[in-house]
């Protein structure tokens, strides 16, 4: 098993994680002959991590729904919550961001694309625009897809 690169930012915690046996899919953490398991639930980190992933790639379109569902019944409580904040972080770090935003597109401009393409393909969230503004070109290349 190739686990090693695997666990990447997983990190030992010895507050929540400890090292338990081997797991059944064998998720040798750093070469020690042990998983990092959940102190709390005694299960291996990555096995957990592939659950959870694979939940989530089963009941995608419940999980959509659910968040909807939630949003349209918590619409005003949520806005009340994130657009302050949002804005106010946003004009006290405006160079910063628009700095990072910048180099990051210039970073990664082919991933972006391609995220893109895939994004309206897929569904998008209407009330996405509410919450969070879209970046003026991302605006301006819907536009021109439509
Ligand atoms: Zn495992």
């Amino acid at each position: 098993m190739n686990s090693k690169v695997k666990y990447g930012t997983n990190k030992m915690n010895a507050t929540i994680h400890y090292l338990g046996s081997l797991c059944k899919r064998g998720h040798d953490y750093m070469g020690t002959g042990h998983s990092l398991r959940y102190k709390k639930f005694r299960s291996c980190v990555l096995c957990s991590k592939q659950q959870h992933t694979k939940y989530i790639e089963d009941n995608q379109d419940t999980i959509i729904q659910y968040r909807q569902r939630y949003y349209k019944n918590n619409k005003t409580k949520i806005l009340q919550k994130q657009i302050p904040y949002a804005y106010t972080y946003y004009w006290e770090n405006k160079e910063d961001i628009n700095a990072y935003q910048k180099f990051y597109r210039e970073q990664h401009k082919v991933r972006i694309s391609n995220k893109l393409k895939e994004y309206r393909k897929t569904t998008i969230n209407p009330h996405t625009q509410d919450l969070r503004p879209l970046p003026n070109r991302l605006q301006k290349i819907n536009k021109r897809k439509r």
